[in-house]
């Protein structure tokens, strides 16, 4: 059956087999990278040389489907497509299509995105047409020749054009935005009121040290987010909001703009507590922690299994008992390497 078949396909039936990890959290939310592949090469992200996997290594769209349904079926509410960048796999219009379906049924709350906005503005109308509500946004920059030094091969003005789609089609815009020592911490109060005017939410996230990155050095980059909240209240005035979006990040009002402030801190303040979410990447390896190595592979049971879905489930039940209490991300003068070998492109953000 092609992926887009299955978006008019019947809904498979439920399945009790919910997902609650050693520490009784329950599994809701399932992040999926579709690709490796990306347009940029942001510079805490990838090398500028990157070896990307043989396409042949892949989940089809069908495979990608048939996972994220199955995950579905045994509790997940919301799903997440990222990479790489999502939007540049061919054909994954017909994933969002697919998956789709569970939306109109009810067994997913939310089918949602993070991109780059290279290619937004092309999908925006036909994702918002697929249910998709709200998408994040990379953006790191208001500036062009900074824009450009850090995404290296980024086109500002398309990702300009991407957002605007996306707000245009109806869809919420969340504005992710690394904090980089140095390149961008000058610009928070233009990105606080630009944000505000254009109706987004903006969200801080510290960079972590995940994968090799050629020549930068991550101490070189790291801007601990309570410096900059710090920095961010000199002049603005937030108010912790008790909302949480299931995710890691921690939100305050700002008064000015009437617009949400967003803070995930993996280095100075973990939220592993709560999580709530398990990640795969586009080769079907199952990882329950970003910042652990231990990972499930579940193409073997998904392709020696195709008519079955039994192994698959056996699969992913014993993996999640295995999900561990938290990562240990560090960067200080002692840790400046990865804590984990992949780059954050294998399993997503
Ligand atoms: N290409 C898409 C994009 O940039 O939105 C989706 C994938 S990207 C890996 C997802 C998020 O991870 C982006 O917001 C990016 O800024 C963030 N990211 C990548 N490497 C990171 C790192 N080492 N530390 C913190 N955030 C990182
Ligand atoms: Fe590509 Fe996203 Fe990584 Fe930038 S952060 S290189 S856009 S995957």
């Amino acid at each position: 059956m092609s992926v887009m078949d299955r978006a008019t396909a019947a809904p498979a039936t439920g399945s009790s087999r919910s997902l609650i990890d050693p520490f009784g959290r329950a599994i809701t939310y399932l992040r999926v990278s579709v690709t490796d592949r990306c347009d940029f090469r942001c510079v805490y992200c990838m090398a500028e040389n990157m070896t990307f996997l043989p396409k042949a290594d892949l989940l089809t769209l069908e495979e990608l489907d048939r996972l994220c349904s199955t995950f579905v079926r045994m509790g997940v509410r919301k799903l997440r497509l990222t990479g790489g960048e999502p939007l540049v796999r061919r054909g994954i219009m017909g994933l969002f299509a697919a998956l789709s379906r569970h939306l109109k049924t009810g067994a997913l709350d939310e089918l949602t995105v993070t991109t780059n906005a290279s290619q937004l503005a092309k999908h925006a109308e036909e994702l918002a047409g697929y249910g998709v509500k709200r998408v994040n946004v990379s953006l790191d920059t208001l500036d062009r020749d900074k824009f450009v030094a850090i995404t290296r091969w980024g086109k500002y003005d398309q990702v300009m054009d991407g957002i605007r789609a996306a707000k245009a089609a109806g869809m919420r815009v969340k504005i992710n935005t690394v904090a980089l020592k140095g390149v961008n911490d000058d610009e928070v109060d233009h990105l606080i009121e630009w944000c505000g005017a254009e109706g987004h939410d903006l969200t801080f996230i510290e960079v972590m040290p995940m994968g090799d990155i050629g020549g930068e050095r991550r101490l070189d980059q790291y801007l601990p987010l309570t410096s900059l909240r710090r920095d961010i209240e000199q002049r603005w005035t937030l108010t912790d909001l008790n909302v949480t979006t299931g995710g890691p990040a921690r939100y305050a009002g700002i008064a000015e703009t009437g617009g949400r402030l967003g803070f995930i801190t993996p280095l100075t303040h973990n939220f592993c507590e709560g999580c709530n979410r398990v990640r795969i990447t586009c080769t079907g390896t199952l990882y329950m922690c970003l910042g652990q190595d231990d990972a499930a592979d579940l193409r073997a049971p998904l392709r020696a299994n195709p008519d079955d879905d039994a192994p698959l489930e056996a699969a992913i039940l014993g993996a999640v008992a295995r999900k561990p209490k938290g990562h240990d991300f560090v960067i200080d003068r002692d840790n400046t390497g990865p804590a984990v070998s992949r780059h954050m492109s294998v399993t997503g953000g």
